[in-house]
């Protein structure tokens, strides 16, 4: 590693940017990291030192769960000290969830993490990835008077840099594959990088750096539909071990005021059971007691999600419930925003 140039360290995961298609079936799979590396020299070109790790068996990103973004968190924190910034190359189907998840994990983050990946493999005419690698490395590599720019867990897509735990993937093929409806970006990349200084998440610089690795995964997550059934409801409540629910509400947090529901929620409540009230709406915040269909909601002790992402709320809910909070303290606890992801 060299000494006045910055040292970045790029972890390859999987996802599209690095995979071939299947001789035999046509389909896209994953392929060696180094591989990948050879098909962009330009990496050579960039200001900083890279050092590159990969899983062993790269994955499409569904098949992400929880104890992969453990061992995420882990190598970065395993190599925090020795690196300026973090790149983290995902595919792109569950990379909200990663991200959201580690921005909760990476606890008094002063380093950039920037996670991006690519809707067309590297090795394609067309592809997208040189850009979105290229620009990830010289956003996590940015300094100014030697302190990093970006000191949060990032999502960088089609030139745009969003928090990570406000974004959320809206399409499947377009390069611009995600959005941050609730939060604007943190750089637009264009001639130059224009960086929105404004809304870029400032860490208490005397909070020491470290990695949560307890999550609890007795979680669901239950959307409504306009004739959801008692049945369907009564289960999902029924669910062995079940710790917590995000719920996903119409417009901004309603839902049926018929009493067999309000009664199951509250039911589940008593028994412990934390319910968070989150809108299925792409923009905007539930509020609570805004309209009659929300109120029993309140009154039965709903936590409010605010203008969360279901990313987010999923992953806040696994990394709190993993830290053995006091319940009766819980809801404060969930309702305050720790790494800027609710407004
Ligand atoms: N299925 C791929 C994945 O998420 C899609 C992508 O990489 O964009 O791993």
């Amino acid at each position: 590693m060299g000494s006045s140039k910055v040292n970045i360290l790029l972890l390859y995961t999987g996802g599209t940017i690095g995979m071939i298609k299947d001789f035999n079936s046509g389909a896209l799979r994953a392929f060696d990291f180094e591989t990948l590396l050879d098909k962009i020299p330009e990496l050579q070109l960039l200001d900083c030192h890279i050092k590159t790790i990969s899983f062993e068996d790269p994955i499409d990103s569904s098949n992400m769960n929880p104890d992969y973004w453990i061992k995420i968190a882990n190598i970065i924190g395993s190599h925090y000290e020795m690196f300026d910034g973090f790149v983290v190359l995902h595919g792109s189907d569950t990379m909200s969830y990663t991200a959201s998840a580690l921005s909760f994990m990476l606890e008094g983050l002063q380093k950039p993490v920037v996670f991006t990946g690519s809707q067309l493999p590297i090795g394609d005419l067309r592809t997208d990835a040189k850009e979105n690698l290229i620009t990830s490395i010289q956003i996590a590599a940015l300094q100014v008077e030697n302190k990093p720019v970006i000191q949060e867990v990032s999502l960088y897509f089609e030139y745009k840099l969003y928090r990570a735990n406000r974004t959320t993937k809206i399409n499947a093929e377009h390069f611009e594959a995600f959005q941050s409806p609730n939060y604007p970006e943190l750089i637009h990349s264009g001639v130059h990088l224009k960086v929105n200084q404004d809304y870029i998440f400032r860490p208490d610089p005397f909070q020491e750096f470290k990695v949560c690795t307890t999550l609890d995964t007795n979680v669901a997550i239950l959307k409504l539909f306009p004739g959801i059934s008692k049945a369907l409801v009564q289960n999902i409540m029924r669910t062995p071990n079940l710790k917590g629910v995000i719920l996903e509400t119409f417009g901004a947090g309603n839902c049926t005021t018929e009493s067999w529901f309000s009664n199951l929620l509250e039911k589940a409540i008593t028994k412990g059971i934390h319910i968070v009230n989150i809108t299925q709406c792409v923009g905007g915040s539930v509020m609570m007691g805004h309209y009659e269909t929300s109120n029993q909601l309140k009154r039965i002790g709903v936590i409010s999600g605010k203008d969360l992402t279901t990313e987010a709320a999923i992953t806040k809910l696994m990394w709190l419930l993993g830290q053995n909070k006091d319940p009766e303290r819980f809801k404060n606890y969930f309702e305050t925003a720790v790494r800027g992801e609710m407004s």
